[in-house]
């Protein structure tokens, strides 16, 4: 049995209306498949962002056809979209989006909340994600005790507990230090190890290079390096 890619876009091009007109992405091709490990760079104001909102489901493309998990999104309402997006990406922020008076637990249990699974049964599953990012003995410490990285994942935490099919991360070591932001990479690679699909939109370096594929956008269109 072969599955559909994860994520594939057919001449997406998105366009901001202005005037003047700006085409953020143009007639974009990509194909993502499961396992994958890309990360997405270029300048600001490439089209890093306008991709990232695209691919999450945050956003439509003007032109062209985006085909998440074998689903063609177009012809989905708000609700279906929603619903998708749930079951299938995990995001990842820059700035962590931590609940500040929240414990490290249930910051992650309340990630799937909505998910119609029962609370004793969320509780183990925050507990085995925290376990999977090393942070089994911070379960009641708030966000405000922590360090950056360690908040980043607690973010991871909270992004693989409902199972998705792709981590969606952006700028994920943006406010991290040299030596955090290797501790996320790693983790990164334990995830990609485990056959998780990871996206990751970065403007280092250091961390693009830690990805098995590279593209680069510039001015709206992507090159594939390597
Ligand atoms: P990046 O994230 O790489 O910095 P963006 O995707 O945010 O780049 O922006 C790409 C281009 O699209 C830029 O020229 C930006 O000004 C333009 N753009 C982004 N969002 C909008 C918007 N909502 N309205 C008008 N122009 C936009
Ligand atoms: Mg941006």
């Amino acid at each position: 049995m072969t599955s559909s890619p994860v994520v594939e876009l057919v001449n997406v091009t998105r366009s901001f209306p202005g005037p003047p007109e700006v085409q953020a992405l143009r007639s974009v091709n990509l194909r993502v498949e499961e396992g994958d490990y890309l990360s997405i760079v270029g300048p600001s104001g490439s089209g890093k962002s306008t991709m990232l909102n695209l691919l999450g489901l945050l956003d439509r493309p003007s032109v062209g056809e985006y085909y998440l998990n074998g689903t063609l999104t177009s012809v989905l309402n708000e609700e279906q979209r929603a619903a998708l997006r749930g079951g299938t990406i995990g995001f990842v922020f820059q700035s962590f989006h931590l609940l500040p008076h929240r414990p490290v637990l249930d910051n992650v249990m309340l990630a799937t909340l909505y998910s119609g699974v029962p609370r004793a049964e969320r509780e183990t599953r925050a507990r085995a994600a925290l376990d999977r990012v090393g942070l089994s003995h911070r379960l009641e410490f708030l966000p405000s005790t922590l360090s950056g990285g360690e908040r980043q994942r607690v973010a991871v935490a909270r992004a693989v507990v409902s199972s998705p099919r792709m981590l969606l991360a952006d700028e994920p070591t943006g406010n991290l230090d040299e030596t955090t932001s290797g501790e996320v990479m790693d983790l990164f690679e334990e995830l990609h190890s485990d056959g998780l699909t990871l996206v990751v939109i970065t403007h280092d370096a250091a961390v693009s290079s830690r990805a098995e594929r590279t593209i680069r956008i510039s001015d709206g269109r992507l090159e594939e390096l390597g």
